[in-house]
């Protein structure tokens, strides 16, 4: 873990990658974002969050769960991992977290994939914060507007997420999680190799693409 001090008082702000080891855009993201200077608050990144599942290049590591699956809202989170995570984000205080994943696809054409999807909490103004930054990225970052960032409000702590959980807790801090399309021209294509689509157990509608483009992270 990488913490980063200004000397201006500003917000803290949790980054983290790699809660899926077959998502190399989030943790390749959260490892240059570690390296960054701040003006004001304060920075924390985990940008490996699940190291063997990186290492082994797999969604989940071999102890058989999902690391982003293992934070209910109003419980403990269920692996020692995943509490040892939850420890920084109640012991930083955070204000923001960005939880950086990958995904195939164009979010909302229709091809199932959820691409460069931003998807915020319902915890204080995260999704207008969501909105600006999408403003922000598509008129500095995209040039071909079929690439746009597009995103939803999806997190209400009905899913043992990360991004749940915090949104959940008593101080409502707002949370992201960013998913940028895994190839690095932003222009995926239907041949690219497709993932397996991971989906939620408890999820009786599991066949329908945009219920999985919903829960998928
Ligand atoms: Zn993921």
């Amino acid at each position: 873990m990488y913490v980063r001090d200004a000397d201006a008082d500003g917000p803290t702000v949790m980054v983290v990658g790699g809660m899926h080891g077959d998502e190399a855009n989030g943790y390749t993201a959260a490892g240059k974002i570690k390296d960054w200077s701040i003006d004001a608050g304060k920075l924390v990144v985990l940008p490996e969050a699940n190291k063997n599942a990186i290492r082994s290049t797999n969604r989940i590591y071999n102890d058989g769960t999902d690391l982003n699956r293992q934070f209910p809202t109003g419980e403990e989170p269920t692996t020692s991992l995943a509490r040892e995570i939850w420890d920084v984000v109640v012991m930083e205080d955070i204000d923001f977290l960005f939880d950086l994943h990958s995904s195939y696809g164009i979010y909302n054409s229709g091809d199932g994939g959820v691409g460069q999807g931003i998807f915020s909490t319902q915890a204080g103004g995260a999704t207008s914060y969501r909105k600006e930054l999408v403003s922000y990225l598509n008129a500095n970052y995209i040039s071909n507007s079929t690439y746009d960032y597009s995103g939803a409000t999806s997190s209400d702590g009905s899913s043992p997420m990360l991004k749940h959980k915090v949104g959940a807790i008593s101080t409502q801090e707002p949370s992201f999680t960013r998913r940028p399309a895994k190839t690095t021209d932003r222009s995926p294509s239907r041949s690219e190799k497709r993932p397996p689509q991971y989906r939620s157990s408890s999820n009786g509608s599991a066949s329908s693409p945009i219920r999985w483009r919903m829960t998928e992270t």
